[in-house]
């Protein structure tokens, strides 16, 4: 502690400052730190990220996560349609696990002090250069000033709120870093005053209910997923049920202004059976649907994860995704570092796509098509019972790769969905 009072008394010089320490920045402080690199994490402390927590093998593996971290492991979902036609799509040999943010998230950030990070409980509210091009970075320490909504905004979309920024500037700290990744969240304060020119993306409002589990119920099974494509319950993304051990989740995401997420929760705990059960809490967020143009300002600041805009078009699955950015971003970092080329930060973004780029625009046009209608959402969820859907579904999704090994395969979907399209299936 006096160690880090030390490096944080004296202006202290990093190679790297992170801002937010949620899955994206958790891994991009651990990945730097684990090469030699002096980081400080920076995370506002006392709040858990709004989220379902579904997370797929692949995550496990390539981020090293413990299964005790799982609170559940689904072994399959349940689509309904606008009619309430159900799908079941179970999965083969294997699950989807399911994690609660508030361990999930502290566990990574603990990884990340272990690794060697300083970690520090604060908001960040401001960024200058000096004229060697050395950032410093402010913020408020923890329990100095507020920059975030204290409780959640039942129904609203409640992050950082940017007119308290100048605020909180009262008790700043600063440390100086040589780069700094921007990891902090779908309402990113790093991205909005570092790159002020690059368009915020799309996103969905997004808002659930954490309800006390049921011992037995007709309507849920603890290992399932159900996801529902009711235009009633979501206009034009969809509504969830999931399962967390003890406790479920259960939310909608519409980017529909006047669409009010908080009935249509209370609509779905109805028409479910579950309205008698006990809310341990409701909150909400923007889920950001597509990657931001740029993520580098040029200098020294790149962004990672939410903040970058990176979630998957038409599932919202983004822990995955952040970690992947948090990656690229440390390891565009590292390159910047020991070169002094900035140019070496768009390699973070341009990675990412490379890898991720062509499943995102899939999945762009699907959400745009298939969730535009219920007559389209009936056809979608038909569609889902195919057999050659379901495999290629769950390992896209598992194994974060598209199969190329059974072209057949594609070719016999992609006549399938031009039928759906055109209305030439049956539903
Ligand atoms: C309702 C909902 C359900 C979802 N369900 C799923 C799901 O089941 N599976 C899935 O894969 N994805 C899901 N997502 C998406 C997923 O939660 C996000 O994509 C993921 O959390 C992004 O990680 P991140 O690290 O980029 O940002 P975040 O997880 O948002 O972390 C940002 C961190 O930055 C900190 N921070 C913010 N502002 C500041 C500041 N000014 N100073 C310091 N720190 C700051 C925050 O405290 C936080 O710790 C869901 C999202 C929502 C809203």
């Amino acid at each position: 502690l006096l160690w880090v009072a030390r490096m944080l008394g004296a202006n202290a010089v990093f190679d790297a400052a992170v801002i937010g320490g949620g899955p994206a920045g958790a891994t991009a402080a651990t990945d730097l730190a684990r090469r030699g690199y002096r980081v400080l994490l920076l995370d506002r402390a006392g709040r858990i990220k709004p989220c379902g927590g579904a997370i797929p093998p692949k995550l496990i593996e390539e981020f090293e996560i413990p299964e005790s971290l799982l609170v559940a492991r689904v072994r399959g979902a349940r689509m309904v349609s606008p009619t309430s036609k159900c799908v079941d799509m179970p999965i083969e040999g294997g699950y989807v696990g399911m994690v609660d943010r508030e361990h999930f998230d502290e566990w990574l950030r603990e990884r990340a002090r272990l690794s060697g990070c300083v970690r520090v409980a604060g908001t960040f509210t401001g960024l200058t250069y000096d004229s060697a091009g050395l950032a410093t970075v402010e913020f408020s320490p923890a329990g100095v000033g507020r920059v975030c909504a204290g409780a959640p905004r039942i129904g609203a979309v409640a992050d950082c709120i940017p007119a308290d920024l100048a605020a909180a500037r009262e008790g700043v700290e600063r440390v100086s870093a040589r780069v700094v990744i921007g990891a902090d969240g779908a309402q990113s304060s790093v991205a909005r005053l570092c790159l002020p020119n690059v368009p915020k993306p799309p996103h969905v409002a997004a808002y659930h209910q954490i309800l006390r589990s049921p011992q037995q119920h007709s309507a849920y099974d603890p290992s399932r997923c159900d996801v529902f494509y009711q235009g009633d319950l979501s206009p034009d993304f969809y509504a969830w049920i999931f399962p967390h051990g003890e406790t479920l989740s259960i939310g909608v995401g519409s980017a529909h202004k006047g669409f009010s997420l908080r009935r249509a929760v209370t609509r779905l705990r109805a028409q479910s059976g579950f309205d008698q059960l006990e809310i341990v809490r409701g909150e909400g967020a923007p889920i950001p649907l597509k990657p931001m143009r740029r993520w580098d300002d040029g200098r020294a600041v790149v962004l990672a994860g939410d903040a970058a805009g990176v979630v998957a078009p038409a599932s919202g699955e983004g822990i995955y995704y952040a970690m992947a950015g948090g990656r690229y971003a440390a390891d565009a970092a590292d390159t910047f570092l020991q070169t002094g080329d900035a140019t070496a930060l768009r390699a973070a973004r341009r990675n990412f796509m490379q890898a991720h780029g062509r499943v995102f625009f899939i999945l762009g046009v699907m959400q745009r098509f298939w969730y535009s209608s219920d007559k389209r959402r009936e056809r979608f969820v038909s569609i889902c019972r195919d057999p050659d859907v379901q495999r290629l579904t769950w390992e896209a999704y598992m194994h974060k790769r598209l199969v190329r090994s059974r072209p057949l395969a594609h070719a016999r979907i992609f006549f399938k969905d031009l039928l759906h399209l055109f209305g030439m299936a049956r539903t």
